[in-house]
C-alpha cells in the first residue's frame, strides 16, 4: 500500500472511530482530488459506519462504489458488501443484511479455506467463512450480531493480528469466520446449556479462540472445538484447556 493511501486510511479511521463520519467522508473526497480512487479508504469508513450504526451513509458508499466503474478486486467487493450488511445487522435490519450477502454470493461462495463442521441431533452441518448457504442464515447472522454487541460490552476488541493477506478489514472478516457461524447456529438450534461441538480443518485463529472463551462464559455453555492441532475445551468460566498455548 502506498504511503499516501496508508496516511489516508489512518485519518479516515481516526475520524471515523470518533464518530465524525462526514468529516471522514470529506477527507476521502479531498484525497480523490489529487489521487486515483482508493477503495480501501471507503472500506475503512464503512467499518466506522458499523461502529456508529450509520446505515444511510453505508448504503450511500456501497452504491457509490458498486455502481461506479472503479475496478474492485473480489476481496474489496466482498468487504464492501459484508461491511454494509454488518451495518444493517447493527441496526436490526436483518432482512436487508441477508439480501446484501446473498446478492454477493448468489453464484459462488468465496474461496476461503477454513471450514467448520458441527453436529446437532445426529446431523452434520458445514460452514465456510461468510457462508450464507444455510436456510437459517438470517437467524445465524442475527445471533452473531447479538453476540457481537454483548462481547463489545464485555470489553472485546477484534484482534488485528489475525488478518490474513486476503482479509482487508479485520472486522468484516473475523466476524464471519466459520466457527462463529457454527457457534451461532448451535445457540439458536439447541436448548440453553447444551454443549457445542465443533471440528475445524485449520487452526483456530487467536481472535476466534478469545471469542469462544467469552461466549462460553456469556452463554454458560461448554464449547469443545477440535482444530488441526488440538482439542480446545472452553469452560463456562471463560477459560480454555490449552491455557492459550496453541
Ligand atoms: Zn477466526
Ligand atoms: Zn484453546
Amino acid at each position: 500500500m502506498k504511503v499516501s493511501i496508508k496516511r489516508g486510511v489512518l485519518k479516515v479511521d481516526v475520524y471515523g472511530r470518533a464518530g465524525q463520519l462526514s468529516e471522514a467522508h470529506s477527507i476521502i473526497h479531498l484525497f480523490e482530488k489529487t489521487h486515483p480512487r482508493a477503495p480501501v479508504l471507503y472500506i475503512s469508513l464503512l467499518a466506522a459506519c458499523r461502529i456508529h450504526k450509520n446505515a444511510k451513509l453505508a448504503l450511500e458508499i456501497h452504491d457509490e462504489l458498486m455502481d461506479s466503474n472503479i475496478s474492485l478486486t473480489d476481496d474489496q467487493r466482498s468487504a464492501i458488501v459484508v461491511l454494509t450488511a454488518n451495518v444493517y445487522s447493527s441496526i436490526g435490519d436483518h432482512d436487508r443484511s441477508l439480501i446484501l450477502r446473498q446478492n454477493l454470493y448468489r453464484n459462488k461462495i468465496p474461496k476461503y479455506s477454513g471450514v467448520t463442521w458441527t453436529e446437532i441431533n445426529g446431523k452434520m452441518y458445514e460452514f465456510y467463512a461468510q457462508d450464507i448457504r444455510h436456510p437459517q442464515s438470517k437467524e445465524i447472522y442475527e445471533q452473531l450480531e447479538i453476540l457481537h454487541e454483548q462481547l463489545i460490552k464485555l470489553g472485546y476488541q477484534p484482534n488485528e493480528s489475525v488478518l490474513t493477506k486476503n482479509e482487508i478489514n479485520v472486522e468484516w472478516s473475523i466476524y464471519g469466520h466459520s466457527e462463529r457461524l457454527a457457534i451461532a447456529f448451535n445457540l439458536i438450534s439447541t436448548p440453553p446449556g447444551t454443549t457445542i461441538y465443533l471440528t475445524k480443518n485449520l487452526r483456530m485463529c487467536i481472535d476466534c479462540h478469545e471469542v469462544s472463551k467469552l461466549i462460553a462464559r456469556l452463554t454458560q455453555r461448554e464449547i469443545i472445538a477440535r482444530d488441526k492441532l488440538r482439542i480446545h475445551y472452553f469452560t463456562k468460566d471463560g477459560r480454555c484447556s490449552c491455557d492459550d498455548h496453541f
